[in-house]
């Protein structure tokens, strides 16, 4: 079968009848099962994947007007719902959950015509950076098996990176679809926090989470981006601002001010080969006639610490409503209501939730609040104003995605070593800012390397176009 990578290119063919949705559409669905090792997929949704495909061949056919992304497979994360079909957020907890309606990004993908193909393993509720969290187990890196995918949105980027579908939608509260997007080398893009409706994605720390995208260029992701953004009336965090024409805003040959931390590159757990790369995109930056300085990042060190303690203390609230009564998966040995939460909460929430929503009911505890929850959201307004001001200065800040490059599976074992691989991803988040993960490079090895621009928030036109432009100079698959 061949591997559509390119949505344009895609709907020519589908266009021009050399191939059909529905047959794409088997094949896309028979090549998902003959990589089921790499585990991406939770569920593969054929039958509404097939019968939708059906109608827009018959729109192809009589030569009815189409949506603008008629014929493109795309995936879910397990944490985004599909009326009718299942969503876990990959755990034990949500056990035969079938949810009622679905997500707004879901919707107006459909009314475009896309066919969503399924929905992927992650960590469970988006709690994680390896996918091994996830009650569904690991997911595979396809560049080597027997690596992390990177996590949370894991089972996305594999299945973009193994060409199961041409995009998949993550979620990103610190980093979820810009690390794994650097693991995998593929495209990740997290928009502005606001630019797109979190209606239908399970809440793990609301005032950080955003849906967006995996592709394997930036035509898609803009695309799918100015489709599924802008206001919605269930999101009250949803921006009404108008949302731009970003895939129609691609070219771009201006000179641009770039910043990066100096700290960050000589950071003690920063991958040499990691360094090496940023160095030479920088030099390269310098060559094609761009300003790149090195400025400081005082709070470099205070950002996981800040962000560990505000998600988990959202998450503690937001994960209440897992309790054995309204959803999902309930204890068969409780005897009364409390026993009932206490054993669906034990049994259904995996260690890793667990000691999330303790961590965030004793930092928002009385004794405590203002030694941690109240001290970490000023550390989130120095950051983020301090962010704002740089990208008053500079076009883009510059990054590492992650560290390092995919570790191999069970080699980081505990959580707090877990978190310093979000060292540069959270700042984005913590600032509502864009940022997105650019496979530009490769270890000797030839594990992916993402570098993350980021830019100030609602110009994701100018770091799409960037993208873009450093793609198609620097590409290297
Ligand atoms: N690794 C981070 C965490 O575990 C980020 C997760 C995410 O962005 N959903 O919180």
């Amino acid at each position: 079968m061949e591997h559509y990578r390119s949505l344009k290119t895609l709907q020519q063919d589908l266009l021009t009848k050399k191939i059909s949705v529905s047959t794409f559409t088997h094949q896309t669905i028979s090549n998902i099962s003959s990589n089921k090792h790499l585990n991406a997929f939770v569920e593969v949704f054929e039958e509404s994947a097939l019968a939708s495909a059906k109608i827009i061949d018959e729109k192809i056919q009589n030569g009815q007007p189409l949506g603008k992304l008629f014929g493109l497979t795309i995936a879910i994360k397990d944490n985004i719902v599909y009326k009718n079909h299942r969503a876990t957020g990959a755990s034990k907890i949500l056990e035969g959950f079938i949810s009622p309606y679905s997500a707004t990004v879901v919707e107006r993908l459909l009314e475009e015509d896309a066919i969503i193909i399924g929905s992927t393993n992650c960590d469970e509720f988006a709690m994680g950076g390896s996918n091994e969290n996830s009650y569904y187990g690991a997911v595979l890196n396809p560049h080597d098996t027997t690596r992390v995918s990177g996590g949370s949105s894991g089972g996305s980027a594999v299945a973009v990176a193994a060409n199961l579908c041409l995009a998949a939608l993550g979620s990103d509260t610190g980093g979820s679809i810009r690390q794994p997007a650097s693991f995998c080398g593929i495209v990740g893009l997290k928009p502005t926090y606001g630019r797109v409706s979190r209606y239908g994605l399970m809440a793990y720390g609301s005032s950080f989470d955003q849906i967006g995208t995996f592709t394997h260029n930036i035509e898609d992701a803009a695309l799918i981006l100015e489709i599924f953004s802008g206001k919605d009336d269930y999101d009250a965090t949803c921006s009404p601002r108008k949302v731009p024409e970003f895939s129609k805003q691609l070219s771009t040959d201006k000179k641009y001010k770039i910043a990066y931390y100096k700290n960050a590159l000589t950071h003690q757990g920063v991958d040499e080969e990691v360094s090496n790369a940023c160095h030479q995109f920088i030099e390269k930056m310098k060559m094609e006639g761009h300003v790149v300085d090195a400025i400081e990042f005082d709070e470099l060190e205070y950002i996981v610490p800040a962000y560990y303690v505000l998600t988990t203390a959202e998450a503690s609230s937001n994960l209440s409503r897992y309790d054995g009564v309204k959803y999902g998966y309930r204890a068969d040995d409780a005897s009364d209501l409390e026993s009932t939460y206490k054993k669906t909460r034990t049994q259904g929430f995996g260690k890793e939730v667990q000691r999330r929503i303790m961590s965030g009911t004793f930092v928002l505890s009385a004794g405590y609040y203002d030694a941690y929850y109240a001290k970490a959201q000023k550390v989130r307004r120095i950051v983020a104003e301090k962010t704002y001001k740089t990208l008053e200065d500079y076009d883009f800040i510059l990054c590492p995605t992650a560290p390092t490059p995919a570790y191999k599976i069970g080699e980081v074992q505990d959580s707090v070593a877990s978190f310093l691989g979000d060292i540069f991803t959270v700042q984005a988040n913590m600032a509502g800012i864009p940022g997105i993960s650019l496979p530009l490079f490769r270890t000797t090895e030839g594990l992916p390397i993402g570098i993350q621009l980021m830019t100030a928030r609602w110009k994701e036109e100018k770091l799409l176009a960037f993208s873009q432009h450093l793609l198609q100079k620097f590409e290297l698959q």
